[in-house]
C-alpha cells in the first residue's frame, strides 16, 4: 500500500468486517483492529450482549490480543482502527495502553470520547495523547449501525404485535404477515438476537 490513507481504508475495512460479525450475532455492530508494523496483532467486535458483559467491547478485545502478541502493556507504534468513536472505557484503555494513533469510522454524538462528548484521547492534563484520524469509511460504519437499529425496531414491533395477538386473536393474522415480511427482509430472526436491549445506542 502506498499512502497512509489507503492503509487506513484497508484496515478500517477489516474492522467493518468484524462489526458485521457483531451485527450477525445481535450485538451493536462495532469492530476494531490493532495494527503493528503493517499487520493485525489484535482484533475484536462488540460482544456485550452475547456475553452479557458491559466490558466486552471491540477495542478491549483488540488491546488484550495485541498486548499478548507484543508481550507488553505498552502498545507503542500501533494504530487502533475503530468503526465507531470509543466510549469512556475504551478511550481510557487506549490511553492506558499508550496507543499513539487512533483511526475512527463514525462518530457517536451521545457517548463518544474522542471529541463528541469529551476528548479523552487528547486531554491536556493526561500523560498520553493520541493522534486522531476521523471519518474513514464513516458512511459504511454509520449505515451498518442504522440498519442494525432499524432491524431491532422491526423485531420489537413484531414482538408487540404478537403479544397483542395473544390477547386479541383477530390480530394474529397481522402478526404472521409481519413476521413473514421480516423474514423476507432479514432472514429468520435468530434466538436471542439482541432484541432485549431496545434502541440503546450507548456503546
Ligand atoms: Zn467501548
Amino acid at each position: 500500500m502506498d499512502s497512509s490513507e489507503e492503509r487506513d481504508v484497508f484496515y478500517m475495512r477489516k474492522a467493518l468486517e468484524l462489526a458485521k460479525c457483531a451485527y450477525d450475532a445481535g450485538d451493536t455492530p462495532i469492530g476494531a483492529v490493532l495494527v503493528y508494523e503493517d499487520r493485525i496483532i489484535g482484533s475484536g467486535y462488540n460482544k456485550r450482549n452475547a456475553l452479557k458483559s458491559p466490558l466486552m467491547h471491540a477495542e478491549i478485545e483488540a488491546i488484550r490480543e495485541g498486548a499478548d502478541v507484543i508481550g507488553d502493556w505498552r502498545l507503542e507504534d500501533t494504530t487502533m482502527y475503530i468503526t465507531l468513536e470509543p466510549c469512556p472505557m475504551c478511550a481510557g484503555a487506549i490511553v492506558q495502553a499508550r496507543i499513539p494513533r487512533v483511526v475512527i469510522g463514525a462518530m457517536n454524538p451521545k457517548a463518544g470520547c474522542a471529541g463528541s462528548v469529551i476528548n479523552l484521547l487528547q486531554m491536556q492534563g493526561f500523560n498520553h495523547r493520541a493522534e486522531l484520524v476521523k471519518g474513514v469509511l464513516e458512511e459504511e460504519s454509520a449505515e451498518l449501525l442504522r440498519s442494525f437499529f432499524s432491524r431491532l425496531r422491526e423485531q420489537e414491533r413484531a414482538a408487540r404485535l404478537e403479544q397483542a395477538a395473544v390477547a386479541k386473536p383477530e390480530l394474529a393474522a397481522a402478526a404472521e404477515q409481519k413476521r413473514m415480511e421480516q423474514d423476507r427482509i432479514n432472514g429468520p430472526v435468530q434466538d436471542g438476537a439482541g432484541i432485549s436491549e431496545g434502541t440503546d445506542k450507548s456503546e
